[in-house]
């Protein structure tokens, strides 16, 4: 066992994940100090890991001084952030503060506005270079692996890539008429967000789930999958040179659009507050109290997850296109981690970042995106830490 800390901040359906997959790395991450808003939450994952070296206690990640004494007390060498996303920037600071180096799996948001982008993140650049640390963003599925897909194909396949188009797509069956796969708030604001995707140094505006497409997904089959912003698009057309657009596609089934729009017609998205009975409330923070908790589906959520991308860009002068992609079962996620497929699918790649971190074999100082570094390494980590992937030329 190595004499490694590894806080580990949020203790929801991604955490569970990350917290099993670094036990079963224990000679990386040693013992784990796992914190978080309610500390019955810690104790319950520590009890699914009864011999593993777990620490659990309370964080009001929202405070940046609480954090930098709990960095400071438990004397971590990485935090990885997985907690919400309007956390990202309070945890940035306190390991600012420390010089510890940071993860997180999706950027930063504010909670009063739905609008999601690296700008207030990549600022602190400056500072974590100071700090002389290292702070990797996105590791997660997507983004996360996806932009790793877009470095390994940019690397082997091409010597300029044009297009790319991720294709996100979970068929996987809970049996509820309607429940999100993580948490409710950060998925509803995403999907009933505008679409947006880039083209020839432009960014394209379109109403939500106004564009459509049929894609066969490898395992899974014939899916309705809509065009919508996602965040790992702000990084990549900065880092694959030559690229000429790029969209990104998830799969909707009719009942779920339709559960949606229902909600979003009576106002059950808002994230404003209103008054109800002389009480406060923020419909959207309502109705994610209402739905299943995210971290409960896993017992009973059948079928699989596939999530990808399509490039298709120059190889020797030749016009080509690769689709790179991974498949994961609910099931087989669930008999491994108590977690379904959407959690493992984000757990194991944050795990695998921070690994590659305190191994120094992903380094630098300042903030990084995940196709910033060589894939190839985090490719084959992905083979052996439960996500495999193929690769097919169409
Ligand atoms: P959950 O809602 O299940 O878990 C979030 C956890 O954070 C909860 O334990 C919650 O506490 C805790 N938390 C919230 N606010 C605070 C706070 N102020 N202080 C301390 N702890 C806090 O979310 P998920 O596990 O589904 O998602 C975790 C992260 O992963 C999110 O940022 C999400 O956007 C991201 N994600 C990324 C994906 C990717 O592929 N890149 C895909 C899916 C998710 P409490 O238990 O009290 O509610």
């Amino acid at each position: 066992m190595s004499d490694i800390t590894t806080l580990i901040i949020g203790a929801g359906g991604v955490s569970r994940v990350v917290v099993h997959k670094c036990v079963q790395n224990a000679e990386i991450f040693g013992t784990i100090v796992l914190a978080s808003r309610t500390k019955k939450r810690c104790d319950e994952i520590k009890a699914e890991l009864s011999d593993a070296k777990i620490e659990t206690t309370f964080i009001d990640a929202d405070d940046t001084n609480a954090l930098i004494k709990l960095i400071k007390k438990v004397n971590a060498n990485i935090v990885i952030n997985v907690a919400l996303p309007y956390q990202d920037l309070t945890i940035m600071d306190a390991c600012i503060a420390t010089s510890t180096p940071y993860l997180d799996t999706a950027n930063y948001e504010h909670p009063d506005e739905a609008k999601f982008e690296y700008k207030e993140q990549w600022a602190r650049d400056a500072k974590f270079k100071e700090a002389g640390i290292m702070g990797l963003l996105g590791s997660g599925f997507d983004p996360g692996v996806t932009n790793v897909f877009c470095a390994y194909a940019q690397k082997h396949y091409f010597d300029s890539i044009e297009t790319i188009d991720i294709l996100d797509c979970n068929a996987g069956d809970h049996g509820y008429p309607f429940a999100t796969n993580f948490n409710p708030e950060i998925n509803l604001r995403e999907v009933s967000a505008k679409g947006r995707y880039w083209e020839n140094g432009e960014w394209i505006d379109t109403a939500p789930m106004e564009i459509k497409m049929i894609w066969d997904y490898p395992q899974i089959g014939k899916k309705d999958s809509y065009l919508l912003y996602h965040e790992e698009m702000e990084s990549l057309v900065k880092h694959i040179k030559g690229l000429k657009r790029i969209r990104f596609f998830m799969t909707f089934g009719e009942s779920y659009l339709t559960h949606m729009k229902c909600l979003e017609n009576v106002g059950m998205l808002g994230i404003k507050e209103i008054e109800h009975n002389g009480t406060k409330i923020v419909p959207m923070e309502f109705l994610a109290t209402l739905l299943p908790d995210p971290s409960t589906l896993g017992a009973r959520t059948k079928g699989k997850t596939n999530i990808g991308i399509v490039a298709t860009g120059i190889k020797d002068g030749v016009k080509k296109s690769i689709y790179i992609y991974q498949v994961s079962d609910h099931e087989e996620c669930f008999k491994e981690v108590n977690s379904q497929a959407v959690s493992y699918t984000t757990g194991v790649p944050a795990m695998i970042g921070a690994k590659l971190i305190l191994e120094g074999k992903w380094q630098g100082k300042g903030v990084f995106n995940m196709e910033e570094f060589d894939p190839d390494i985090f490719m084959e980590e992905l083979n052996k830490q439960g996500l495999p992937w193929h690769i097919k030329e169409l």
